[in-house]
């Protein structure tokens, strides 16, 4: 076997730290605990239902909880209450569990490695995991017959399946699960807990695809009643799904971008009152005065048409500033929009402050989120990316330290 040597490998591997609290360059990442706290209350009383119980509200935390540090976002929302966690990968719920963590947690991507032997880890860690696959299911089976242990106190190990409806990305399709149900039925040590599909177009103005997707995924979960299986737990809907569509909010909810403050589509007047839970800011590190004609940045791209001042700030496309905001991006300073001019290079970028008055050395520049009465926000600079927010706030690097603020 070659146990030991892949071992040694991934320890090698082990992600490096965080940036630390105690850089010294003054970009930061802050999240604000009190907007996620809000936007949980917002979400949950948008959910409710006035007939019969409301669906669980599942925090989806994949990604470091979309850039915004995953054991500080799940321990807020557990304290908050909310009903369970879901993330993409099995190492992402291992982290949350050594955080200290004590939510269920599903592992949605439904990876485990070769031969599934993550799944022992999986359970081990007191972690859902998300099946499609015969391999899978009989690797946990025999897991659960073999390693009693590795069972919470005795009882059956709970797993969700997953059924591809129309996203055709990830999961059994309707006719390979029913194959699936008679391994499922067949396993004394196993609990179908959940059974889960995912939206592929809630976002859309035209909700005809995602209810195509909602009845096929009704479907399978009457077939599974007919044999016996009825699990807990239907989920089908992420934020968009969830906000828009009442019958597909079943018995929970699987929500991600909302909670961060984010309208996943544009929502109307009736939509919960989002707060954004991140704000990037860094400040002015150098100041100097062009002349007419003068060039800025690699590839001289911009210039000074007139005398104009420029500032330096000290974050790049490194830190998650993409690259596509040069000479067409915005930033915050003195609680005015200044115009990023020249080439976002890796760590720093210039911008044009000359109509702000008093301009200095040290001042605050927002790149994301509120200053004053002003505001960039993720939907802005995904507009410049040609990409969606998802993209923007989980493309905030490493190298910036998150700092966790009250309010
Ligand atoms: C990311 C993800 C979600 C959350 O989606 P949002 O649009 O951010 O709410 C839900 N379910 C699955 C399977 C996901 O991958």
């Amino acid at each position: 076997m070659t146990d030991r040597p892949i071992e040694e490998e991934v320890r090698v591997l082990k992600p490096r730290r965080a940036a630390p609290a105690d850089a010294v360059r003054p970009t930061r990442a802050e999240i604000s605990l009190t907007a996620l706290r809000h936007n949980l209350r917002v979400v949950k009383n948008a959910l409710h239902q006035e007939q019969g119980p409301s669906p669980a509200v599942w925090g989806v935390l994949k990604a470091d909880a979309y850039g915004h540090g995953a054991p500080a976002v799940a321990r807020t929302l557990e304290r908050a209450g909310i009903d369970g966690l879901c993330v993409a990968l099995l190492e992402e719920g291992v982290e949350l569990r050594e955080a200290g963590l004590e939510l269920p947690i599903i592992v949605m991507g439904g990876y485990y490695g070769p031969h599934h032997r993550g799944l022992e880890d999986a359970l081990a860690h007191r972690l859902t995991p998300v099946l499609y696959e015969r391999g899978q299911v009989e690797r946990l089976r025999h897991i659960a017959s073999t390693q009693p242990e590795l069972s919470p106190s005795g009882e059956r190990v709970n797993f969700h399946l997953k059924v591809d409806t129309g996203m055709a990305r990830l999961g059994a399709s309707p006719s390979e699960l029913r194959e699936l149900f008679d391994e499922v039925v067949g396993s004394p040590g196993l609990s179908l807990s959940g059974l889960m599909s995912h939206f592929a177009t809630a976002d859309d103005p035209d909700p005809s695809g995602a209810m195509v997707q909602l009845a096929r995924f009704r479907a399978v979960a009457q077939d599974l009643a007919a044999r016996g299986l009825e699990p807990k737990q239907l989920h089908i809907a992420n934020s968009a799904g969830a906000l828009r569509f009442p019958n597909a909010r079943l018995d929970a909810t699987r929500i991600g971008l909302a909670l961060y403050g984010i309208e996943p589509c544009p929502l109307g007047d009736t939509g919960p009152e989002l707060r954004p839970t991140m704000r990037v800011r860094t400040e002015v590190v150098a100041m100097r005065t062009l002349a007419d004609g003068d060039r800025v940045g690699y590839g001289h791209t911009w210039t000074a048409v007139g005398e104009r001042r420029i500032a330096t700030v000290p974050i790049g496309y490194a830190d998650g500033l993409s690259r596509a905001l040069s000479n067409r991006g915005h930033m915050l300073l003195r609680g005015q929009r200044v115009p990023i001019v020249g080439i976002v290079s890796m760590d720093l970028t210039t911008i044009d402050v000359t109509e702000v008055p008093g301009a200095a050395l040290g001042d605050e520049v927002v790149v994301l989120g509120a200053q004053e009465n002003e505001r960039i926000t993720a939907e802005e600079i995904a507009e410049h990316m040609r990409t969606i927010p998802w993209e923007v706030v989980t493309s905030i690097s490493r190298r910036v330290p998150r700092f966790y603020r009250e309010p």
